[in-house]
């Protein structure tokens, strides 16, 4: 392959990894769904949501956050977990529960001067409960007194007598087919929600789509497994699992789904793994003697000895002719990978050859460009340009160009970078994935490492091997992936772990508290930012979270600058936010301008800014643990004491356990596999934040299906390596890739 044919193909490659689902790949969003349409069938699986009754246009659209854009994708949308009857007389505050109740009586009712609402009595033989729906005086029209409905919600206490806040209701009458589905367990899903989409509601929908959809599921295992293997059929799995006849029949559906997505998902790896034909060849970059010395001394820290270690494991695989690196760095939040990607970047440049580094967002990008001028003051050159710096790595001679490229860059500087990369005189270009898709030509790549980066599918690993000669890559996550789940997701990387943080840091104090002491916590923030430090508060942004109660952030931040303090300055960072704009609240708090920056989720990943030393992480129960991890990891970056605050309202059991386990550990790999204890089905791996396949149904704790599904995936493989005489299954796996592809970033 020519340098023109090879950067041809790494752009080919590479702008795969970015790209967005298209509307017909997304709707197979669902990636391990076990069926596949063919052509010629007009399948109500992949009809959008809208054809369903049930299904309004502004739902539909909700629908479409939770990531159901097909009607098949609704049957896939499995609960959260399911609530099994309760009596009235045993409901416990705090606890989210479901009571089956006759309605005594319903009427409107004034709270205050403006505000209606809908006040009813619901009575089982236990006893009677008072609920009171806010704002919602048309209610009194729905409700049916005589009636028995099923109520799922938040218990709590009002004045001294036990109530629902706002519970979802329906009723459930002798004819209803709800009742029948009911019938033996009394088992109700709660299902995910989003703004705009009740439980009862979701609860019609997917009973729509269940009975209007499942007979159409294609089953795609062969007869042959689900024998051997005692699995039930598809039909059945998918109805048990929204409405179970019982607890076991609920895990026997459980074992059969979680079956199927083990399965494609090994099976997966174990296909592209045998397809690849490993690279004989690749390109040794072998810098001059010294020059990464130079790099090294240059920095103001000592490397940790992992970091030396993992260094080394770097520097031989792209030193070795062999065969390209395809290398997964692993490391907790704060454990210096960004160095090491900087060795590997400067260890190509040295070669004479080009890198590139991508990381998933415009701010992590600049914060990069940032790190190289900061961390190598006494090398780098005075730069006329804001996109562009020049250091030297003596004894290598000539200048090393490093520029900045996102999305938004400005035309001329853009073309500029561009030009520059043509003409091989840029060496190492910093940027988004974006950069890769807009025509950018880099003949001399040798080296592509992408940050932070959780949904890098096996499939674009293998195809990057398939070619003959190849850049070196470097995956590095952040997102601990519990050890016993390393193998099978990244079967065909090698793996460094950075398991040591730079020394001198302490332990982040962590500690969840209530709201009575969010005065007393302001306060201890503003001493912080009296000794010159600065802080983080997080908000859950009220578009992803299933409740009104999420704090508005936009509002939060209103209400923090001119009630709570308004002597400081405060920054407010969104997603909604135009990039430029993040860019300079960005620039303004790491600068030290601001002090307190008050952010939704996007703060997540990769911000380092040393001298923050509060994380204030408001409905902190709203959150998972990895994702609590992660916002933790923004402070305890210098050398003083940080300290992560959350702030929880009234937290479930589950959270409860969760903020404990966030006071107690401080070990993402340790807090991971908590994490997986904790979570149930359909949650561990659901979750877009733990960075691991959108799988619904397996659990960790899973060994044992997961070793017979290893099983069967190699018996298949080893009898039809192709998968010729499976198109099926071959196609769900290639569907997988866009998937994973799609979710990156
Ligand atoms: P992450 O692994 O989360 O990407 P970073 O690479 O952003 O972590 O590093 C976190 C912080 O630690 C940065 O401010 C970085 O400069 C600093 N750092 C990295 N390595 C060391 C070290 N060996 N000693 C001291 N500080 C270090
Ligand atoms: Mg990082």
């Amino acid at each position: 392959m020519t340098l023109a044919e090879r950067s041809e193909w790494a752009i080919t490659v590479l702008s795969t990894l970015r790209q967005r689902p298209t509307a017909s790949k997304a709707r197979r969003s669902k990636s391990t769904k076990p069926y596949v349409e063919t052509e010629s069938q007009l399948n109500i699986l992949d009809a959008e949501t809208s054809i369903l009754s049930t299904v309004r246009p502004k739902v539909s659209a909700a629908l479409k956050k939770l990531d159901a854009r097909t009607v098949g994708n609704l049957i896939y949308l499995f609960p959260r977990r399911h609530n099994e009857v309760v009596k009235i007389s045993a409901l416990s505050p705090g606890e989210d529960q479901t009571i089956v109740a006759s309605l005594w009586e319903a009427r409107p009712t004034q709270l205050g001067r403006s505000l209606k609402g809908t006040e009813t009595v619901f009575g089982d033989e236990t006893g009677n409960i008072r609920i009171v729906w806010f704002n919602q005086p048309y209610l009194v029209r729905h409700f049916k007194p005589g009636r028995r409905y099923v109520l799922s919600g938040r218990v709590s206490i009002f004045r001294g007598h036990r109530t629902m806040d706002s519970p979802s209701y329906e009723e459930l009458t002798e004819s209803s087919a709800l009742e029948k589905l009911v019938e033996h367990g009394h088992l109700f899903p709660i299902y995910p929600l989003t703004e705009g989409i009740t439980q009862q509601t979701m609860r019609k929908i997917v009973r729509e789509a269940l009975s209007k959809a499942v007979s159409h599921a294609k089953e795609l295992m062969p007869s042959g497994i689900l024998q051997r293997n005692r699995l039930i059929a598809l039909g059945k799995a998918l109805w048990q699992a929204h409405y179970p006849d019982n607890i076991e029949a609920y895990e026997t559906a459980r074992r059969r789904l979680a079956f199927d997505e083990l399965f494609i998902l090994l099976l997966r790896v174990l296909y592209f793994r045998t397809k690849s034909n490993v690279a004989e060849s690749s390109i040794s970059l072998f810098p001059p003697e010294g020059a990464l010395e130079t790099f090294i001394s240059s920095l103001p820290f000592e490397l940790t000895n992992a970091q030396k270690r993992v260094l080394e494991e770097v520097t031989q695989d792209l030193i070795s002719s062999k065969k390209p690196m395809s290398r997964l760095i692993q490391g907790d939040v704060g454990s210096g990978k960004t160095v090491i990607a900087l060795a590997a970047l400067v260890t190509a440049a040295t070669s004479s050859f080009q890198s590139a580094i991508m990381a998933p967002t415009e701010i992590l990008a600049e914060q990069h460009f940032l790190t190289v001028t900061n961390l190598l003051q006494g090398l780098t050159e005075p730069s006329v340009k804001q996109h562009l710096i020049s250091i030297r790595l003596p004894p290598y001679s000539k200048p090393i160009l490093i520029g900045l490229l996102l999305g938004n860059t400005p035309a001329r500087a853009k073309r500029e970078l561009q030009a520059m990369l043509y003409e091989g005189t840029l060496d190492i270009v910093i940027g988004t994935h974006a950069i890769i898709q807009e025509n950018v030509s880099i003949p001399n790549l040798a080296l592509a490492i992408v940050d932070e980066q959780h949904r890098f599918g096996v499939k674009q690993r293998a195809a990057l091997r398939e070619h003959g000669k190849q850049p070196h890559m470097l995956v590095m996550s952040a997102t601990p992936i519990p050890r016993t789940l390393t193998l099978t997701l990244y079967g065909d990387l090698d793996l460094s772990t950075l398991d040591e943080l730079p020394p001198g840091r302490q332990p982040i104090r962590t500690k969840a508290v209530g709201p009575e002491r969010r005065s007393a916590v302001h306060d201890f923030v503003r001493r912080e930012i009296a000794s010159g430090k600065q802080a983080f508060f997080i908000y859950p942004l009220i578009d992803e979270s299933d409740s009104i109660n999420a704090r508005a952030t936009i509002k939060e931040h209103h209400r923090l600058s001119t009630d709570i303090f308004p002597d400081l300055q405060i920054g407010l960072l969104h997603g909604r936010m135009p990039t430029s704009e993040k860019k300079d609240v960005m620039d303004r708090f790491r600068s030290g301008e601001l002090n307190i920056l008050v952010s939704t989720a996007v703060i997540e990943v990769g911000i380092d800014v040393p001298n923050a030393t509060v994380m204030l992480i408001e409905s902190a129960d709203r959150f998972g643990l990895a994702q609590l991890h992660q916002f933790r990891g923004r402070v305890g970056r210098g050398s003083q004491t940080s300290y992560c605050i959350m702030i929880a309202e009234s937290p479930s059991e589950d959270a409860k356990e969760r903020l404990l386990a966030m006071e107690k550990i401080t070990d993402g790999f340790e807090l991971a596999e908590v994490d997986l204890q904790l979570r149930g089905a359909g949650d561990y791996f659901g979750t877009r934040q733990s960075g691991l396949p959108n799988l619904r149904m397996a659990r960790l704790a899973d060994t044992n299906l997961l070793s017979l599904a290893r099983e069967e995936a190699n018996i298949l493989l080893e009898s039809d390596p192709e998968l010729s005489n499976h198109p099926l299954i071959l196609n769900e796996i290639n569907e997988m890739r866009d998937t994973i592809a799609g979710e990156a970033g």
